[in-house]
């Protein structure tokens, strides 16, 4: 090896999970950092996952569980990787050929490469009275629509979460008002199925929501078209924007702000790897988050030999 490796993981999504069972098979020193729950979104999936082979689950929590023990059991030991959760990386800089690693608990760390394995965050509306309406907005159909059942909802969104929402949705028997700033680009036989359902009413398009005002068992919501109605619950399905660090800044980006890898999941900064849903990918998905997170320990192993 050049310079033994001592690598940062940041997040403990399936990418940095990956990551770090392969760090540890490659023997590479590493530390990873988990600003809050072993395995990451999954923990807010609550769709049946059936497009992870072998298993099917029944939802994200039962994939994180299974890998959180797959790991407490199976990886390397203390000498070759530690595991921090509970501890989020708020600033990253250079110093020389290393990089520096601050934490919310004040310590400061070096190390030779990182992994970005920070993912996405729900998009919100940045709009009067969104904060304090917590108790009525929901990202999850599947989670929220039993106890919505039979009542009116809005939807916000034009896009597949967004309409695959609603069809849930009205499995519920719930009226559905839909509401999307532009051209509607969910898969077509989702939208044909809400359009031809006498329970959905799309909005004319552009017509947004412009002040949430919650009251005690529904939320009132202003439009942009000066009107006014009540719902039991606003589902805001808007899509996710990555989570990045601030020296990211200087890293490539597509036009949405995901990093831009090569083959090797390495960003145009040498040394700060990408991987998962935080980098720019045709998809974004368990599998690959678990590739990337393999091929990006590979990578290091071959550039430090
Ligand atoms: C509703 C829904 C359903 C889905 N269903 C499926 C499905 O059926 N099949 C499928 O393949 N995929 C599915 N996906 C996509 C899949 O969940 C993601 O692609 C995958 O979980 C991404 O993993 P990741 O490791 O890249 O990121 P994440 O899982 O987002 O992990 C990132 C981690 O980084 C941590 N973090 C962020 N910033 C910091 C910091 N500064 N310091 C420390 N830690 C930090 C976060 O807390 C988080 O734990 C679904 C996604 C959603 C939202």
């Amino acid at each position: 090896m050049k310079a033994s490796a001592n690598v940062a993981i940041i997040g403990a999504g399936c990418a940095g999970i990956s990551a770090h069972i392969w760090l540890c098979e490659l023997h590479i020193q590493h530390q990873i950092f988990e600003g809050k729950k072993m395995g990451g979104m999954l923990n807010r999936v609550y769709n049946t996952i059936e497009n992870f082979p072998p298993r099917h689950y029944a939802n994200g929590k039962a994939l994180a569980e299974e890998l959180d023990q797959y790991v407490k059991k199976t990886v390397c030991g203390d000498q070759v990787s530690k595991v921090f959760i509970e501890e989020e990386i708020t600033k990253i800089s250079k110093k020389e050929d290393l990089f520096l690693l601050e934490s919310n608990l004040g310590t400061v760390r070096e190390f030779t490469h990182i992994l970005l394995a920070t993912g996405t965050r729900f998009r919100q509306l940045d709009i009067p009275g969104y904060k304090k309406s917590a108790d009525f907005i929901s990202q999850s159909t599947t989670y929220s629509a039993p106890s919505v059942a039979g009542e009116k909802v809005l939807i916000v969104g034009g896009g597949d979460a967004a309409f695959e929402g609603a069809r849930i949705l009205l499995e519920h028997n719930c009226d559905i008002v839909l509401s999307s700033r532009s051209e509607y680009c969910a898969r077509p036989e989702f939208v044909n199925y809400i359009t031809k359902s006498n329970s959905a009413s799309l909005m004319e398009l552009g017509v947004l929501p412009v002040e949430f005002i919650p009251n005690k068992s529904q939320i009132d919501v202003i439009f942009s078209n000066g009107k006014k109605d009540s719902f039991k619950k606003v589902f805001v399905r808007i899509g996710v924007d990555p989570i990045l660090p601030a020296l990211f800044s200087e890293c490539k980006k597509d036009e949405r702000g995901y990093l831009r890898t090569d083959h090797n999941c390495e960003t145009s900064i040498p040394g700060i790897f990408a991987i998962g849903d935080v980098s720019v990918a045709p998809l974004q998905s368990i599998a690959t988050a678990i590739g990337d997170g393999a091929r990006a320990a590979k990578a290091i192993q071959v550039l430090t030999r």
